[in-house]
C-alpha cells in the first residue's frame, strides 16, 4: 500500500534554528498484509512539540529521547483510527493513541503500543488527547500538583511564562483551578495576552516583547510570587525568579528558550539569580511528566472532567496536512501558535 511519510531531511545543528526543510516528505509503502497483533491504521492527527528540537541533534543530551535519524521517518504523539485489525482488543473504528507515532499517513503498528481513546471524554474533540487531555495537559497539572506546592486560601500569585502555548495556557488556568488566588501570564504577542486575560481567565498578561517586564511584574504581583511556571528559561526567567517570595516554588517545566542553544538541561542559573534562589529557599527541581504516569488515568479523567464542565478552556492551532508538518514545527518552535499546535491528516 502506497503511503506519504515525512522524514529528517538533515539537521539544524546542536545551536542552529530549525527550519521546515530540515523535513522531506516522501512517498513509501506499507505491508498490504497485517499480521497477528499488528493494526493498520489511518493517522488523524500528529503532534510537533518542542521537546523534538534535541531529537533533530545526532545526541539527544538525554536518556529517555532518542535522535532521530536521517532519512529515517520521524515520530511523537499521534492519533489514528484502527482500518484493519488483527489484535485481540482493537477493532476496526477503534481511535487509538500512541507517543511514537510515525509522521505518516497510514502505519501498521503493534496493536500493544496503542492506548485505546474514548472520545466521548472530550466531547468528540479527538486532537484534545494529544493536548488538553493528553501529555500537556498532563504536564500543566502534575507539574502544579508535584512540583507546585499550590494550596487553595493561601493566597498564593502564580506566574506562567510561554503562557499561551500548550501548557502554559493550561498551566494557569489550573494553577486557579488548584487555588491560586492571582494568576499572571507571559506571552509574546499582545493577540495571546487578551486570550489569555479575556478567554483563559489570567488575572493579568505581559507582552515580553513589549516594554519592562521587571516593572510590570511589580505592578501586577504586589505581593510577590509564590509559584513559578517555567516553559521557557533565559532572561524572563531571571527577571521572575528575581520577584519571587521567601520559600516559594519554580515547577520546572521547560527552558525553550535554550533549545537552540548547546547548554545542559536544566542549565544553571547567572550567579546572582541562582543567589537569590538560595538565599530565599526556592525550591527549582526537575520536573520530567514521564516519571508520573503511575498518576495519567486518574489525571487524564479529571482533564477531561474540567473540559466537559467548561472550566478549562481550550486553543488549538491546527495546521492541515502532513507535508505542512515542518512548517508547523518551525512555527511552533518561533512561538506562532496559540495553544497546542496540531498536525491535521485528512487524507
Ligand atoms: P508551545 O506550545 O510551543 O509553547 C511554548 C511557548 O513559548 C511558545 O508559544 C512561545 O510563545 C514561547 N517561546 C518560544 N520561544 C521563546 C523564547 N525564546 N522566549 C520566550 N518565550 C518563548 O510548547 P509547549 O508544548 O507548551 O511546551 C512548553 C514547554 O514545556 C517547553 O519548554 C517544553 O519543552 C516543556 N515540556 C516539558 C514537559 C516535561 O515533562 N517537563 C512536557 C511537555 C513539555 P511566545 O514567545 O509568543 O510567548
Amino acid at each position: 500500500m502506497i503511503i506519504q511519510r515525512v522524514v529528517l531531511n538533515s539537521r539544524p545543528g546542536k545551536n542552529g534554528v530549525p527550519v521546515a526543510e530540515n523535513f522531506r516528505l516522501e512517498q513509501s509503502t506499507i505491508a498490504d498484509t497485517v499480521q497477528v497483533g499488528q493494526v493498520r491504521v489511518k493517522t488523524l492527527y500528529l503532534s510537533v512539540d518542542p521537546y523534538m528540537r534535541c531529537r533533530m541533534n545526532e545526541d539527544t543530551g538525554s536518556d529517555y529521547l532518542q535522535p532521530w535519524q536521517l532519512s529515517e521517518v520521524a515520530d511523537g504523539g499521534g492519533i489514528g483510527v484502527v482500518e484493519e485489525s488483527q489484535h485481540h482488543n482493537l477493532a476496526k473504528g477503534d481511535f487509538v493513541t500512541s507517543f511514537t507515532w510515525p509522521w505518516q499517513t497510514a502505519a501498521i503498528l503493534d496493536g500493544d503500543s496503542l492506548q485505546k481513546l474514548e472520545p466521548q471524554l472530550v466531547n468528540g474533540r479527538l486532537s484534545y488527547f494529544l493536548g488538553a487531555a493528553g501529555i500537556t495537559g498532563l504536564t500543566a497539572l502534575l507539574g502544579i500538583r508535584e512540583k507546585g506546592h499550590v494550596a487553595a486560601g493561601a493566597n498564593q500569585t502564580m506566574v506562567v511564562s510561554g503562557a499561551a502555548g500548550a501548557c502554559g495556557s493550561l498551566a494557569g488556568q489550573i494553577g486557579r483551578l488548584e487555588g491560586c488566588s492571582r494568576v499572571v501570564g507571559i506571552a509574546g504577542t499582545d493577540e495571546k495576552c487578551s486570550i489569555l486575560v479575556q478567554e483563559m481567565g489570567f488575572d493579568a498578561a505581559i507582552n515580553y516583547k513589549k516594554g519592562d517586564v521587571a516593572k510590570q511584574l511589580r505592578e501586577l504581583c504586589p505581593g510577590g510570587v509564590d509559584v513559578y511556571f517555567d516553559n521557557v528559561g533565559g532572561d524572563i526567567s531571571d527577571t521572575v525568579i528575581s520577584q519571587m517570595n521567601q520559600n516559594s516554588h519554580i515547577v520546572l517545566c521547560g527552558q525553550i528558550s535554550q533549545y537552540n542553544k548547546d547548554v545542559p538541561y536544566p542549565p544553571p542559573l547567572p550567579p546572582d539569580i541562582e543567589k537569590i534562589q538560595k538565599e530565599r529557599n526556592i525550591t527549582r527541581e526537575r520536573f520530567l511528566v514521564l516519571n508520573y504516569m503511575d498518576k495519567q488515568e486518574a489525571s487524564v479523567l479529571q482533564l477531561c472532567q474540567w473540559i466537559q464542565e467548561g472550566k478549562l478552556k481550550v486553543r488549538e492551532t491546527v495546521v492541515e496536512g502532513l507535508a505542512n508538518i515542518g512548517a508547523a514545527f518551525q512555527s511552533m518552535m518561533n512561538g506562532g501558535n496559540i495553544g497546542k499546535q496540531i498536525v491535521s491528516i485528512s487524507k
